[in-house]
């Protein structure tokens, strides 16, 4: 049986998002509290609680993540101007959600290092 998680509910159109793109493995919604006039979670379909948990199996799946982001990020117009990549990991990483994403943000100046 799959794991049910905040970000299965709103891929399966469950719970209401913004969606900015989805294929077969990963889907694209924007942040409902945004950092930035850009602001959007990748978020495979596969429930990977976090980053740490990933395993061998998932190798293809890690690379096609960070090429799907670059598809992101140029639809969303931001690939010029630049962009972060975060994932956040366990408690002292601020993870909320127990599915691993990818916050996609830009738009703006982003600060170093961040809080
Ligand atoms: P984390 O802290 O786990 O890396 O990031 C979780 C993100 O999910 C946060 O930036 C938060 O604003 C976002 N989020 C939480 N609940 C919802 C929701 O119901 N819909 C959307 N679109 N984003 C959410």
């Amino acid at each position: 049986m799959s794991m049910e998680t905040l970000f299965t509910k709103i891929i399966s159109g469950a719970i209401p998002s913004d969606k900015v793109y989805e294929d077969d493995e990963f889907c694209a919604f924007k942040d409902i509290n945004p950092a930035a006039p850009v602001h959007v979670l990748l978020v495979p379909k596969k429930v990977i609680p976090e980053i740490g948990a990933a395993a061998e199996c998932d190798e293809g799946l890690l690379g096609r993540l960070l090429l799907s982001a670059n598809k992101v990020a140029e639809q969303l117009g931001i690939a010029e101007s630049g962009f972060r990549y975060i994932i956040n990991s366990g408690a002292h990483g601020g993870q909320e959600v127990p599915h691993l994403h990818l916050h996609i943000i830009g738009g703006r100046q982003l600060g170093w290092p961040p809080g």
